[in-house]
């Protein structure tokens, strides 16, 4: 089962800034075991939270089911990315492209197209990635894909 990881590598961790299991890049290990990890979209760097430690943690903290993602059961799923990991990974490609100065302040009759910006008073910057007539958009967020409505 266990993979030998090595620097450089990619592993799916609870990141301690964006508080969400994203992709970060290996930068320490010592022997087998990680030890130092980047986040692949906040870039901070930050000690391995093995995955194993989080699931006692989880499990001793009553048995409650997970927040995280529905329908977890003991089977290992970490090759499978959950919508708001793949949402914050799309998220983190398109931000560095992104133009604040440019963003339309998000009105709800306003007409939008595809990729124009918009700055939203609670979710921030996004990018209009869908229009769903007659009034709906799907916009990606810093804190993942929402439905808007618009005219
Ligand atoms: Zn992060």
């Amino acid at each position: 089962m266990r993979r030998v990881k090595s620097a450089g590598d990619i592993v799916e961790t609870t990141c301690t800034k964006c508080r969400a299991i994203m992709n970060h890049t290996i930068v320490a290990m010592v022997g087998e075991q990680i030890v130092r990890v980047e986040c692949n979209t906040c870039h901070s760097t930050h000690k391995y939270h093995p995955p194993k430690e989080a699931k006692a943690d989880r499990a001793a903290r009553t048995a409650s089911p997970s927040r995280r993602v529905a329908g977890t059961t003991t089977a290992p799923r970490r090759e499978k990315k959950d919508p708001a990991a793949e949402a914050a990974a799309e998220w983190a490609a398109l931000e560095p492209t992104l133009d604040p100065e440019r963003a339309h302040p998000y009105d709800m009759n306003a007409v939008y197209r595809t990729r124009s910006l918009v700055s939203h008073p609670l979710f921030g910057l996004g990018v209009v990635q869908q229009l769903l007539p007659p009034n709906k958009m799907e916009v990606l967020f810093k804190d993942g894909r929402k439905l808007l409505r618009c005219g």
